[in-house]
């Protein structure tokens, strides 16, 4: 079992062809709990991938230490890091049938009795685990798989290695909605089971709400000659959204998907004690009048949508010129164009123009609540 932390991590990279601009990562420090899943979730490019690869020893960063409970592994080559290594590709060995793949590891150990035994203990366990329908894939050879049957091989074979330490990185991306949703639900089962410390790469929010014990939202800052990839912050899915960092954080993450994550109004569009700040507003802290303190937000009822259940009415209200969306009880009647008053059962205060998070004030108290 391992503790995982990069410390002041720095990476630089030149141009290279294919590869667009310059790209880089500045001093990034991160923690992976023992025996947590730690989902780094963030775009295409923003360097993900690259920290996996650190992290397994396969590219050395140009700064910064790699910590394996606490001891620092940069002499370490990666088949001593006891990994298990999941790819977006099906890494398996084309010459061995699909048990052989799983069993692999005890392929090239010494053969004993014991070790017989266990290899057969382990393979059952690790199918049982993997679905019902592992047995009539046994016998057949990678070239007659399809990409789902591999990687569930490919799956199976990371654990039966035992590996202190799992590195998935985007494992399932290239298999149909449908067998992406079972396959997370079995690797969550798995990862649960075993508790092995995992760091899962993924641009797919739902993916990572699904597994993640904390969840590393990672940016992309790009200009003309080069990009930035930083991690914002590191979190239960809960902390998240409810204390985001940033106003990157607090957008990014979006648990609804039919509406934005939060709507973002200048302070000074509402009192002009708000001055300097964003106010930030989830829709579902939105009601119309009501008794919560504060002197109320005026704004002006937009367009009304239901939802398709009729769990609620999504509403647009303008405040000056920001638009916030909301979602409102059913019952709640307003019309387009009607004046109200609005009240915020929560609300996030940034500075401007940094985004950072910021204190809140007995100013913003009173006229927030
Ligand atoms: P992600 O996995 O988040 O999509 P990567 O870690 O693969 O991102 O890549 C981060 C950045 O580094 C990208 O801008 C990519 O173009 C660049 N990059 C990736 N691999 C190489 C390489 N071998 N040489 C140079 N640049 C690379
Ligand atoms: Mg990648």
């Amino acid at each position: 079992m391992a503790t995982i932390r990069l410390s002041d991590i720095t990476i630089t990279r030149g141009d290279l062809p294919g590869h667009g601009r310059r790209f880089a990562i500045h001093n990034l420090t991160l923690t992976i709990p023992h025996g947590k899943t730690v989902v780094i979730l963030g775009p295409s490019g923003c360097g993900k991938s690259t920290l996996l690869r650190v992290i397994a020893g396969l590219e050395a960063p140009d700064g910064g230490r790699v910590l394996f409970n606490g001891r620092d592994v940069a002499g370490i080559s990666p088949g001593e890091r006891k990994i298990g290594y999941l790819f977006q590709s099906y890494a398996l060995y084309p010459h061995f049938d699909v048990k052989r793949n799983i069993t692999s590891y005890f392929f090239f150990r010494r053969k004993t009795p014991e070790m017989t035994r266990l290899r057969e203990e382990k393979f059952k366990r690790t199918s049982e685990l993997l679905d019902v329908a592992m047995a009539y894939l046994l016998d057949r050879m990678p070239a007659n798989l399809s990409g789902g049957e591999k990687q569930r091989v490919a799956l199976g074979r990371c654990i039966t290695r035992e590996p202190e330490l799992f590195l998935l990185d985007e494992p399932f991306s290239n298999l149909d909605a449908k067998l992406r949703n079972t396959y997370r639900q079995h690797l969550k089962t798995l990862l649960r089971e075993f508790s092995i410390t995992t760091v899962y790469v993924t641009h797919d929010q739902q993916e990572a709400v699904l597994l993640a014990d904390l969840i590393a939202v990672m940016r992309l800052e790009s200009s003309e000659s080069r990009s930035v990839g930083s991690v914002e912050q590191i979190g239960t899915v809960r902390e998240l959204y409810d204390h985001p960092g940033n106003t990157f954080v607090a957008d990014f993450l979006n648990l609804h998907g039919d509406v934005p994550a939060i709507s973002f109004i200048e302070g000074g569009a509402i009192a002009p004690e708000l001055d300097g700040y964003t106010i930030g507003v989830r829709p579902e802290d939105v009601a119309i009048g009501g008794d919560a303190p504060g002197a109320g937000v005026r704004a002006i009822v937009g367009e009304i949508k239901e939802d398709p259940l009729r769990q609620y009415r999504i509403v647009a209200f303008k405040i000056g010129p920001h638009t916030l969306t909301a979602k409102l009880l059913p019952g709640t009647t307003c019309a387009p164009g009607e004046p109200v008053e609005l009240r915020f059962r929560n609300y996030h205060v940034f500075d401007r123009p940094s985004g950072e998070i910021a204190a809140r004030t007995e100013a913003i108290r009173k006229a927030l609540g």
